[in-house]
């Protein structure tokens, strides 16, 4: 890891930034400038911008994060208008690829892109062009697999880099590098191939997610060299966060904080599958919402048209999956609603992210339900199997991590949202500065340190004398004291740890076993019933991690709002599962659902 302390970090955040990329006595200042607002149309630069050019111009490697909006393209298009050669882009999605061109050639800048799906003898055009002696374009718009493919495109890269033609090459939506980040594309990983070839050539990688471990990954593979980092704040002030309990009544929750606070409004709900989009945008068009689905398999035609119309404000919701969103510039988006668990931290704040650029307030809540970590969970294990690899074993781990990640920061009901999101970018968030803009601040409870060490050895226990053959709500029903029939069927009436919870409160409790999922002590182990084609859990003991706790060389505390019936507060229940999500197998019992618990009024008054 000594490439990490290579980093000359200008870090805008904490203040620490180097000066001297401000300065505006640079040779290519006055062009600059003067291009800014010719040829771009802008009054003035946005934070970084001009600092990230400066760096790049002065022929740095460069590594930009910067939220979605910001105008990190700029930071690319800028320099290679005022360079004699060619800039290579390297972008993931042909219909951002599309999109930029477009606007580059609506501003008069000659720009091409090659992508592996376009016809042969269009692409020898395009690669014609580049080794002419008169190359036209300033920017050429290339997909990774392109450049891990085609050895056609390097050899014009060669070409052009011999004849001192190649400027820049900018690596566009660079966390795809990272199978740490939320959206890996493995031909990214080949791009380090640009770095070998073409040393002396500056590199600028840009993104809007970038964890420690991302970044990491990021300047490693593309061997990026005494990198110069500009980091920004991630944190969007204008948007307020929730997380909600999602119950049966879900639908109805979702219809109402529309109604109550964004009525006619532009918004988002993402949803996790393609028959949910389709499920939700019809119910809230019989309430009387003008909404539309977008999803991955529809008619590429339709799926245009629906995008056009919300662009268009004739329709005002979109019930998508995250295949919608990435490139989407649209500014006063009031709401992003999360129907179902997010997969990661990083995608969750990049999909909110889409709400509120036109910096006025906008919501963005999230319905968290235990059982959607068990319906995703499943889903990676059906995607891992589709599409199994010598490397699937590790993308599984790093999918379920984030995902566990996720699960833990919506049981979360203490911290303030910002600073969890923010740690993950590695950026240290003062929840006073929140100013009681998400659910957890805005409680304004007080909150006590509870040891609950004991507890979790119970739940631990009674996991294992069920043989690890039971779902986490069925050894809650047990811990709690249940009688039901399923509990007395299988004689768990009678073992000691019965009942042995029952002065702990149900929200407690669950709060405890979720995260003991969350430190991987309990591993949900997700199977698919071929039989009743439905998808069950079990909980099972990790015995290596669970040992230290057993033999009580492991303390766990968690925090709790502190109210006079502090344990007995439903409060901290977001997690009941929602009737009908899961259907039980042969070897699991049924979940026993509880009724849905609703939330205090926080949710009407945060957006009142
Ligand atoms: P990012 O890639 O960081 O998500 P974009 O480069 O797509 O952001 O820019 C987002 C929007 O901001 C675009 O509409 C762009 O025209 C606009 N923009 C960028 N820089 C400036 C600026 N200096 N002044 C005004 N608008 C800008
Ligand atoms: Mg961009
Ligand atoms: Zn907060």
């Amino acid at each position: 890891r000594d490439y990490v302390r290579k980093y000359v970090e200008v870090n805008y955040i904490e203040g620490s930034d180097d000066e001297k990329w401000s300065k505006k006595d640079f040779p290519w200042t006055k062009k600059l400038e003067v291009n800014n607002k010719k040829v771009f149309g802008n009054h003035s630069f946005r934070p970084n911008q001009r600092e990230i050019i400066n760096a790049t111009m002065s022929r740095n490697d460069v590594f930009v994060l910067m939220p979605t909006g910001g105008g990190k393209s700029l930071t690319y298009q800028l320099p290679a208008l005022i360079s004699p050669g060619v800039t290579i882009v390297i972008s993931p999605l042909i219909s951002l690829i599309q999109d930029q061109i477009m606007h580059l050639l609506q501003a008069n800048i000659s720009a091409a892109y090659l992508s592996a799906n376009m016809e042969w003898t269009q692409q020898q055009e395009i690669l014609r062009e580049l080794c002419s002696g008169r190359c036209s374009y300033k920017l050429l718009y290339v997909t990774p697999e392109k450049v891990a493919k085609s050895d056609a495109l390097l050899r014009q890269l060669e070409n052009l880099y011999a004849r001192e033609l190649l400027d820049r090459i900018v690596i566009d939506e660079a966390h795809c590098v990272s199978q740490w980040g939320h959206d890996f594309r493995p031909d990214y990983q080949s791009l380090g191939i640009l770095k070998q070839k073409f040393p002396k050539i500056p590199v600028l990688a840009l993104t809007a997610t970038a964890t420690a471990s991302v970044k990491e990954d990021v300047v490693q593979a593309l061997g990026l060299v005494d990198c110069v980092i500009f980091r920004q704040s991630f944190n969007r002030p204008n948007l307020r966060y929730s997380v909600m309990p999602k119950t049966k009544k879900c639908m109805e929750d979702i219809d109402k904080f529309i109604k109550d606070n964004h009525f006619d409004e532009c918004g988002i709900i993402y949803c996790l599958s393609r028959k949910d989009c389709e499920r939700v945008a019809e119910t809230l068009q019989e309430s009387g919402h003008k909404a539309a689905f977008y999803h991955a398999n529809m008619d590429p035609d339709k799926r245009v048209t629906v995008q056009k119309m919300w662009s268009k404000d004739e329709t005002n919701i979109i019930c998508a999956t995250v295949a919608f969103g990435m490139g989407i510039n649209k500014p006063d988006v009031r709401f992003v609603i999360h129907h179902s668990l997010p997969k990661s931290i990083e995608g969750y704040h990049q999909e909110c992210g889409r709400a509120g650029r036109d910096g006025h307030r906008a919501s963005c809540v999230l319905y968290y339900s235990y059982s959607d970590y068990i319906r995703i969970k499943h889903m990676l294990l059906h995607d891992m199997e589709q599409n199994s690899n010598a490397n699937s074993g590790r993308v599984l781990e790093t999918n379920t991590e984030n995902l566990l990640r996720m699960v833990s920061y919506c049981e979360n009901d203490v911290d303030c949202r910002r600073f969890l999101q923010l740690i993950h970018f590695g950026e240290k968030f003062d929840p006073v500065k929140c100013k009681k803009t998400c659910d957890n601040c805005f409680k304004d409870q007080n909150l006590i340190d509870k040891d609950v060490t004991e507890i979790a050895k119970h739940l631990v226990e009674l996991v294992k004398s069920v043989k690890q053959r039971f779902s986490a709500s069925h050894i809650l029903e047990v811990y709690r004291g249940s009688l039901s029939q399923i509990v007395k069927k299988y004689g768990h009436n009678t073992l000691s740890l019965h009942g042995a919870g029952n002065s702990v409160a149900k929200g407690e409790a669950s709060r405890v076993l979720h995260h003991l999922v969350v430190e991987e002590i309990l591993i949900e182990d997700v199977k698919r019933n071929e039989y009743y084609g439905s998808v069950s859990s079990i909980l099972k003991v990790n015995e290596k991690k669970a040992f230290n706790l057993l033999a009580g060389r492991h303390t766990i505390i968690l925090r709790f709002p502190c109210s006079t019936k502090a344990s007995n507060s439903s409060r901290n229940d977001t997690s009941t599962p929602a009737k009908g999500m899961l259907s039980f197998s042969k070897e699991s019992p049924p979940r026993v659902d509880t009724p849905a618990q609703t939330q205090p009024e926080l949710d009407t008054k945060l957006y009142a």
